[in-house]
């Protein structure tokens, strides 16, 4: 990194310093806490339209404190081990946060993914799992990729696939990897899953009626307006499911531009508009924003990162507007800035919490994937005959028949949608109980990453014991 700013891998270990200090572990379980226990590093041939080419990749494997270990595999031009190392921290912390019993792991390819055909991708894919494959740095009990930046359930199918031509009649094969497509052992509600938990984790903050106080805000989510860096996965999702719960979307960035439009922007019609021009900008009614950084500065209640790390930055966060800013990307602010907001009052709700809706239902997919049954499919009957056999009862009682909606509203049993919703649901608000909690019962604690980190570490470190690793 130039200058004197620290890397992101440097700005991971600084949060997790700063919590630390305020723990009295052992100093030697705290450095295995946060060490990466394993990184692979390869460099492998693809032939592409322009001859062999040679990719360079990695799988870090951050904690073993749990196993399976845990994480998207990235790619973008920029991708290099720092990022990947820190990236599989984090992925620790936020497994621990949400009690995902999974350690921390991410992998990444450095490639412009742009530039390549399918076909091309598809190979490099391929051959990246195999590579993966060889040193066991996959497996259904080893380590489980999922999708991040730069790629989605098309390469999932691709990594499944080739996992389980390399390893004929596993019976739990499938769970190698998660993000499937539905029709490749994957589960619904994964797509949206971190958008969708990104919305349960800020509904849930603006529910605190102290905090909303305290930052000169009112309670709830309706009426809020908010800000969204990346119409990506995480931020088209969070984007959308802030709208429909009364969200003002005033703004959104991408990387060719913003657009500024206070009395708010419908995302579905800007994500049409940027798929038949190629562009968000121009978008009819809203002004374009160059540099596309500009939107980060508008004013605003809160900010959505959803992009990539190292956004909001001791450059501009002076001048960031926003009193909330809800991390769905990960490592979108640095520690620099983070200090900078704070002195502020401003509410950071913190990556390793908030962005983990995606692990969460990759969780779910990866249980499924091992007891071989689909969500809701043994008690779904049942619970629906148990609802109609109350409603006769109360029918029979009150002399009253129930309308035939309303009687279809009450005794519908549950799809695996509704499940893995209910199940993400209670998982980002049980842990944002917890989180605020440890804020609250230390003094020392001023802001929910520290309380964050805090949470994590306990929870690693009981697992550490647990193994009888440190006596
Ligand atoms: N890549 C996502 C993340 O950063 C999801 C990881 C997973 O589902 O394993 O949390």
């Amino acid at each position: 990194m130039a200058g004197n700013h620290l890397s992101f891998y440097e700005t991971v270990n600084v949060y997790f310093e700063k919590a630390a200090a305020l723990l009295d572990y052992p100093r030697g379980l705290l450095e295995q806490i946060k060490a990466c226990n394993a990184v692979y590093a390869i460099q492998f041939p693809v032939r592409t339209s322009r001859g062999y080419e040679v990719f360079e990749g990695w799988r870090v494997q951050h904690s073993h404190h749990r196993l399976p270990v845990k994480g998207g595999i990235r790619y973008a031009p920029e991708v290099n081990q720092d990022e990947v190392m820190a990236l599989a921290a984090l992925m620790t912390y936020k497994c621990a946060i949400v009690d995902v019993p999974f350690g921390g792991a991410k992998g990444g390819v450095r490639v412009d993914t742009k530039q390549y055909t399918e076909e091309e991708l598809q190979h490099i894919t391929r051959r990246y799992t195999s590579e993966l494959v060889n040193k066991n740095f996959i497996g259904p009990g080893i380590d489980v990729p999922a999708p991040d930046y730069g790629t989605s359930a098309r390469e999932m199918t691709w990594i499944a696939d080739t996992y389980m031509a390399l390893n004929p009649g596993q019976l739990d094969a499938l769970a190698c990897v998660t993000g499937k497509p539905v029709t490749q052992g994957g589960i619904s509600g994964r797509v949206e899953a971190t958008g969708r938990g990104v919305y349960y984790g800020l509904r849930e903050a603006c529910d605190q009626a102290d905090e909303m106080k305290a930052l000169g805000l009112a309670r709830g989510l309706a009426g809020k307006r908010v800000v969204v860096q990346g119409l990506g996965n995480v931020g088209y999702h969070s984007a959308k499911f802030c709208q429909e719960a009364g969200c003002v979307i005033v703004g959104v960035a991408e990387r060719d531009g913003g657009l500024h439009r206070p009395q708010g922007l419908d995302v579905d019609a800007v994500v049409r508009h940027q798929k038949e021009r190629g562009t968000i900008r121009e978008f009819p009614g809203a002004r374009t924003l160059t540099p596309t950084g500009a939107a980060l500065e508008l004013d605003c209640d809160i900010l959505i990162p959803a992009a990539l790390e190292n956004q909001v930055t001791a450059d501009n966060a002076p001048r960031i507007k926003a009193r909330i800013i809800a991390e769905g990307a990960n490592g979108p602010t640095t520690a620099e800035a983070e200090k900078i907001l704070l002195d502020r009052g401003v509410l950071i709700i913190p990556d390793v919490y908030l962005n983990a809706g995606g692990v969460t239902v990759s969780y779910f997919e990866w249980v499924k994937n091992l007891s071989h049954v689909r969500f809701g499919r043994v008690g779904k009957r049942f619970e629906e005959a148990a609802s109609e056999r109350m409603l006769a009862a109360i029918e029979q009682a009150t002399g009253r028949p129930f309308a035939e909606a309303e009687r279809r509203q009450i005794v519908r049993g549950p799809d695996e949608i509704d499940l893995v919703n209910s199940g993400l649901e209670e998982t980002m608000i049980g842990a944002y109980q917890q989180i605020r909690e440890i804020k609250q019962r230390d003094a020392r604690i001023h802001d929910l990453r520290t309380a964050a980190f805090v949470s994590a570490i306990h929870k690693v470190a009981r697992s550490y014991l647990e193994l009888g690793i440190f006596p």
